[in-house]
């Protein structure tokens, strides 16, 4: 008789869960099923940069040809000091280095490329189900509670629900903890309508003053649409400030004003933050999943991924391409040929992997928040520029990250792929 084939019910049809449903039915062996509290089409969410770790595994589910073209791709990335001295690049992706550019895209794109091949699939997924909490696991399974009263059985869940997941709770119970930082991100500026002191850098351009750090990157197919962004320390506030605060771009924009509207910028930087985009600014605070101590449930049974195990301030640009890596590598990891009678070691054995590489990640972007942040005089910001531009030297055009965005889920982590 033919073995009944193990069910998943994920929980989120975010990034990490989509792409952890279309791994495991590639591969075949384990039926996924999707739930996700949104109706369909509610793609909301803004630019962001996928890096070569996490397009590889796009590519690897099929979609990334699908979205390659509805970004910019880039290689370098060209930091400046704000009278535009060029302090040196890096390559956020390279098509010599790690196979492949770096793209910047519209989230709700890359949403829908995986939801169309989900679809595609025949991958079962479920709109408006909100899990309300995970009741209990056996050995032999788990079930879930749903808002609309529904309950969902199946051998496995994943907690692919995000920073505010519910399924968290049921393996250990944090809080969250605020970063530190804020960013505001101004959204789609035309380029051409840019003060044309922006024709002398590159873009994508990080720019460090006194002041802070402000981000222009392309964000269209050909380029001719770019967003800016900064992230800078502030201190902890209360729910009712950050809702007051996330609601109202006019405050959003005098802070920008503040740091970046003087003649001490160069002038693309503090025109754009006076005049421009002010309908299209987003600001948030930064907040972060503390170290968990288990990722999986001590049986076994349920299993974050994504945000919902490690979310942390997007300061090193990767959070969703980590997501995307924990989807590629828990397929690995659950359709080994030794899971089933030794799944509790293998996860532990992916679990550790995972937490190593989140680990080292978190330092890089402390790292560019201490580069980001204010200065108290010229003389440190002056020492800081020349820090970055001889770093830049020493680490040659990777810049020192090839361990970050050269990384592929098949070179290994303690579990043979194949
Ligand atoms: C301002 C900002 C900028 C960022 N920029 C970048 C960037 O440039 N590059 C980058 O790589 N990363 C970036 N990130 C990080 C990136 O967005 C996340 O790491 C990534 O979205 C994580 O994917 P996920 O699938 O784990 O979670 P999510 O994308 O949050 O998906 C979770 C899904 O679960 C669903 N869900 C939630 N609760 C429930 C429930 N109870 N029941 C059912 N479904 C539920 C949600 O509706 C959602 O669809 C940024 C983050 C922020 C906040």
């Amino acid at each position: 008789m033919a073995e009944r084939q193990q069910t998943v019910a994920i929980i989120g049809g975010g990034l990490a869960g989509m792409t952890l449903a279309l791994s495991l039915a590639k591969e075949g062996s384990i039926l996924p099923s999707i739930y996700e509290l949104r109706e369909e089409g509610d793609n909301r969410g803004a630019n962001i940069a996928l890096a070569p770790n996490g397009l590889r595994v796009l590519d690897h589910v099929g979609i990334y040809d699908q979205i390659r073209t509805k970004g910019f791709n880039f290689e370098a990335v060209t930091t400046y000091n704000a009278r535009g001295q060029n302090l040196g690049s890096f390559f956020n992706g390279s098509r010599k280095y790690y196979g492949y550019p770096a793209l910047r895209i519209h989230r709700s794109l890359v949403h829908q490329g995986l939801l169309d091949k989900v679809k595609e699939q025949g991958i079962p997924i479920y709109s408006n189900m909100k899990l309300l909490t995970v009741e209990g696991e056996t050995d032999n399974g788990v079930k879930l509670i749903f808002e609309n009263g529904q309950t969902v059985e199946a051998d496995f869940a994943i907690g692919a629900d995000g920073i505010h997941s519910r399924v968290r709770p049921y393996i250990v119970d944090v809080e969250l903890v605020y970063s530190g930082s804020i960013g505001v991100i101004g959204l789609a500026v035309p380029k051409n309508q840019l003060h044309e002191s922006h024709k002398n850098i590159s873009f994508p351009a990080f720019t460090f003053g006194k002041s802070g750090f402000v981000a222009m990157l392309p964000s269209s197919y050909d380029g001719s649409v770019v967003d800016f962004f900064s992230t800078f320390p502030f201190p902890s506030q209360s729910k009712e400030y950050w809702d007051d605060f996330m609601a109202h771009r006019d405050k959003q924009q005098k802070m920008l004003v503040e740091r970046f509207g003087g003649d001490d910028w160069p002038k693309h930087i503090s025109k754009v933050v006076r005049e421009q985009a002010k309908d299209n600014l987003n600001g948030h605070p930064f907040f972060e999943v503390p170290e968990l101590e288990y990722w999986h449930s001590p049986k076994g049974r349920v299993i974050l991924l994504g945000d919902a195990a490690h979310a942390m301030s997007p300061l090193a640009g990767i959070g969703a391409s980590l997501a995307f890596e924990d989807a590629h590598s828990l397929m690995y990891t659950m359709t080994h040929k030794d899971f089933k009678t030794r799944g509790l070691d293998l996860l532990s054995i992916w679990e550790a992997h995972r937490k190593e590489r989140v680990k080292k990640v978190l330092t890089t972007a402390r790292e560019n928040g201490r580069k980001r942040r204010p200065e108290s005089n010229g003389f440190k910001q002056m020492a800081k520029e020349l820090i970055m531009w001889g770093q830049s030297l020493w680490n040659g055009p990777t810049g020192g990250m090839a361990w970050m965005y050269g990384y592929k889920v098949e070179d290994g982590f303690g579990l043979p792929v194949v």
